[in-house]
């Protein structure tokens, strides 16, 4: 039944998971470094001499869920961050033929718990999991969460207000904002961030399994899609080894296919089995079976394809001007609250004010 698992064809290669992973973070890093010094220039009043890279929002996934309803409900691909959808369905669609292998492949967070488990086992020189009476609800978190995500924004979000929310500054300078929670952070969000990781040390893959609701989203996708890993009976051996390094905690020995939400086709398991044709990750219609390098070339391929075709259409740099990001920086720099009545005239002039560095500095937050 299941020949078509040519375990040798991937043994050996994590590596291969690790260099996309690896390559990934450097395109994420890249991005943010760009923007950075893109917000940086603008904060300086200096001549703008980069591009904002559209790819930073990637990081905006509830901008990405209002714009999917909007787009469903009016057929219009919204101007503010189209990336930020383009992404969205990037990674869903991925999620429909190698689960959830954004998780494990792709996502710089799935990255970090991967070496946050790594200091786990070093610090506690064996895995400890959580027992399944704790581990079961703490999992229905991240869907709790999608959950009340999904609901507000498609059942309880009317198109006006749709609409409303794209065109809001706190939407379209989100990305700024974004910035602005890791090089401004707050005294309350980097406790919540050291808590989180100290967490992900202590409990394996903590932020993944519980509390991500794009895993979460993604998990509930991957259960409709085509790739699953299946294990065959005949040449199995009961040993144990692929649970045991299983991230998901998946039981798959129970099972001939599995379509666990947890499995991020990460092919720890078929990378350990033991046996020939044991196990192995394939598409449903289980002629194709898919290694390591398979599932990097249809990640990769999905990204510069759907990306590719974002560009060539115009739905993949926003309309956001560069003038429109500078003002609302220097109005987020001003120490007062500027009164809704605000003259607007006045308003350009304190703003033009600032730009031409005539303002008093002690007047700007430094
Ligand atoms: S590692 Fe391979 S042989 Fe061992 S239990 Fe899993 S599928 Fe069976
Ligand atoms: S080890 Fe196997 S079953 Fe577990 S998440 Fe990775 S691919 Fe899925």
């Amino acid at each position: 039944m299941m020949d078509q698992f040519k375990t040798s064809n991937t043994r050996g290669l994590i590596a291969v998971r690790r260099g996309v992973q690896i390559l990934f973070f450097l395109i994420t890093l890249f991005i943010g470094i760009k923007f950075y010094l893109f917000v940086a220039q603008l904060e300086s009043g200096a001549a703008i001499t980069l591009d904002r890279p559209p790819g930073v929002e990637a990081f905006l996934p509830i901008s990405a869920l209002v714009s999917l309803k909007y787009f469903l409900c009016t057929g219009i691909f919204n101007t503010v961050h189209p990336s930020a959808l383009v992404i969205f369905l990037i990674i869903c669609a991925t999620a429909l033929v190698v689960k959830k292998g954004f998780c494990s492949w792709i996502c710089p967070f799935g990255l970090l718990s991967d070496h946050l488990a790594k200091l786990h086992l070093y610090l506690f020189k064996k895995q400890m999991d959580l027992p399944k009476w704790v581990d079961l609800p703490l999992r229905g978190i991240k869907y709790a969460i999608a959950g009340f995500f999904l609901w507000n924004v498609f059942f309880k979000m009317p198109v006006a207000a749709l609409d409303q929310f794209i065109q809001s500054p706190y939407n379209t300078f989100a990305d700024v904002k974004m910035l602005e929670f890791f090089t401004k952070i707050s005294f309350t969000s980097f406790w919540v961030i050291t808590v989180l990781l100290i967490l992900s040390v202590i409990v394996r893959n903590f932020w993944c399994r519980y509390l991500c609701p794009y895993g979460a989203i993604l998990g509930v996708i991957s259960f409709f899609g085509m790739g699953k890993i299946k294990r065959d009976d005949r040449n199995c051996i009961n040993c144990g080894k692929c649970e045991k390094v299983c991230p998901g905690r998946i039981s798959i020995m129970e099972k001939a296919q599995i379509n666990s939400l947890e499995c991020s086709a990460c092919l720890r398991c078929v990378d350990v089995c033991p046996r020939e044709n044991a196990i192995g990750f394939s598409l449903l219609s289980g002629n194709a079976p898919m290694g390591q390098k398979r599932i990097a070339l249809v990640l990769i391929a999905f990204f510069t394809v759907g990306i590719t075709a974002a560009r060539l259409t115009g739905r993949w740099q926003n309309e956001v001007t560069v003038d429109a990001y500078r003002q609302h920086i220097l109005r987020s720099r001003m120490p007062w609250r500027i009164p809704a009545g605000i003259d607007p005239e006045k308003m350009e002039k304190m703003i033009k004010m600032m730009q031409t560095s005539k303002f008093p500095k002690t007047m700007t937050k430094q």
